[in-house]
């Protein structure tokens, strides 16, 4: 699109979309030597999920949890344009793909579309909302960092209300009850949070109010925390009660209101309760352009859970010049970071190779057309024909792609009271479930390590000692 990115002619164009779990994996692996790489997402940098929860508490602070998508780019061999745009549309067939600033500011131009030779398709997807009658409108979800951070300000706000002079006990009662909907990981974890919040700094900034906070974890299926093994769902539930988190089970919430949420329970029936915030956690569905993508190809693409991939990643239906993995995909593997960060690795191996076959390619060609030009039998076609064999056995080796295999490490799940869980495999093939305090600092070195740079590993480091010292940060912003 312009003069001032990293074109080559002679190299192809790799385009990134997103830059997410798997697209960052992906550029950290890759090598930019052999390409035009473009990275394009509405957001210029990576977003450590795991500890998005934390941050809606106060825990972290926001950018402790993100990294600029720069910040790994500018360590690449060669210059690789990062571009903060949403892609708005993927043509499979001219292989392109348009893409619009979405964000406050834009320049004369904001849309515009790129040609690639591959491309990758990272998107991710966004939060659930089955259409159910005021999600959106009255709900905050957990799935970017605005959403922790307005979820923050709405928590707060419910607590300075709350205490307003002259609020009734009922009044105060539904603006201290927090609602998380979703039993999955996101809303355990974030249950878990708003309890450590409550008894570690609500009870000394607010301890008029503290005894009259609720929060109440609803959840359609008959327990939280399907993915988990039943030791573990024992062990939450439990934890929960001791914490006074109130698990409501096989309920379903039907709609969110301005000052309450419909739920109904087992038996059928409808009831509306009052509350202060709702945060919606009930997991993901695909972005309107995979949908739009998946339209164009409606012979490969049926599965309605996301985009269909063979076992090298590659797009169904494409000629084998788009990849697709993380969120966006249906595979046989949860929706999770791991999945997708070990997918963008595996990728980048694949991008090396697919970028050795087209040279090796290319020079084939070239002496396909020396040999053309020469009489045969002399010295100089002899040496030709002797190195255009050793370039077919080279093509062959180039050629030859593993299939992706995923290697689970385990799961991991904070739940509050300095205790997390841990579904840990063992190679030989038994399951080692365990839960507690010993797991709980298990789980933070666990992400201190994961945590991509130095950078990060300090901000998030200091921001726990802050919060040991001196308490959450309970001023509300506006
Ligand atoms: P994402 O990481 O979501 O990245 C998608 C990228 O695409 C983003 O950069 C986005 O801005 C960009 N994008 C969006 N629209 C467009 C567009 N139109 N054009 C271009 N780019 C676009 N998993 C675990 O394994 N362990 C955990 O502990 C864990 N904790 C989690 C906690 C929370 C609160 C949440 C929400 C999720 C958690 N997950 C966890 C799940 C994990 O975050 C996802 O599975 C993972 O992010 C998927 O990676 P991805 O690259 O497919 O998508
Ligand atoms: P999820 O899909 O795992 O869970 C959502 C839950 O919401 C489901 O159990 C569903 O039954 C429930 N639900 C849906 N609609 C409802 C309704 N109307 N009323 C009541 N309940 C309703 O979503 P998630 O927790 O956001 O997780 C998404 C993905 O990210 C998963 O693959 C998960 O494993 C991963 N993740 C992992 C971790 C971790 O490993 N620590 C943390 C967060 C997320």
């Amino acid at each position: 699109p312009g003069e001032q990115l990293p074109h080559d002619p002679s190299k192809k164009n790799l385009v990134i979309l997103g830059s997410g779990w798997g697209a960052t994996s992906l550029l950290n692996t890759l090598d930019t030597t052999e390409f035009n790489v473009y990275v394009i997402s509405p957001r210029n940098y990576f977003l450590f999920t795991p500890l998005l929860p934390s941050v809606a508490v106060g825990t972290l602070g926001p950018r402790s949890v993100i990294q600029p998508t720069r910040y790994v780019t500018r360590h690449k061999a060669r210059q690789v344009a990062v571009i903060e745009a949403a892609a708005t549309d993927v043509d499979p067939v001219n292989k392109t793909v348009t893409f619009s600033d979405t964000s406050e500011v834009q320049g004369l131009v904001s849309s515009t579309t790129l040609k690639f030779d591959y491309l990758v398709y990272a998107v991710g997807a966004e939060t659930q909302t089955f259409n159910i009658p005021g999600v959106r409108e009255n709900a905050c979800f957990m799935k970017e960092l605005d959403d922790a951070e307005k979820m923050q300000r709405r928590f707060l706000d419910c607590l300075e209300s709350a205490a307003f002079p002259g609020q009734s006990q009922e009044e105060q009662k539904r603006l201290l009850h927090m609602v998380v909907v979703g039993g999955g990981p996101t809303g355990v974890e974030l249950s878990g949070e708003i309890h450590d919040f409550l008894e570690e700094d609500l009870r000394s900034w607010y301890p008029e109010l503290a005894n009259n906070v609720r929060i109440t974890l609803v959840e359609a299926l008959p327990s939280v925390l399907p993915s988990f093994s039943k030791q573990l769902i024992d062990y939450t539930e439990s934890t929960f009660k001791e914490a006074k988190i109130d698990i409501l089970t096989k309920t379903m919430v039907k709609e969110i209101k301005e000052k309450s949420v419909i739920l109904q329970g087992p038996d059928g029936v409808k009831r509306e309760v009052p509350c202060g915030m709702v945060v919606w956690a009930a997991g993901n569905t695909l972005r309107k352009v995979t949908k739009d993508l998946m339209a164009k190809l409606p012979e490969h693409q049926t599965n309605r859970r996301g985009l269909s991939v063979d076992e090298y990643l590659r797009l169904l239906g494409s000629d084998k010049s788009i990849f697709a993995l993380g969120d966006c995909t249906a595979t046989s593997y949860a929706p999770t970071a791991q999945v997708a960060s070990q997918q963008g690795a595996y990728l980048a191996k694949i991008l090396n190779k697919v970028a050795r076959r087209d040279h090796l390619l290319h020079e084939l060609t070239q002496i396909q057309v020396q040999l053309a030009s020469l009489p045969e039998g002399t010295p100089e076609s002899a040496e030709l024909l002797k190195q255009k064999e050793r370039l077919s056995k080279e093509l062959v080796k180039a050629e030859k792609l593993k299939p992706f295999k995923y290697s689970h490490q385990g799961s991991l799940a904070y739940i509050g009271s300095e205790k997390a869980i841990a579904d840990l495999p063992f190679s030989s093939g038994g399951n080692l479930a365990v839960g507690g305090v010993a797991t709980y600092l298990f789980w933070r070195s666990a992400y201190l390590s994961k945590c991509f740079s130095l950078r990060n590993r300090t901000l998030v480091a200091s921001d726990w000692i802050k919060v040991k010292l001196f308490g959450r940060d309970v001023s509300r912003e506006s």
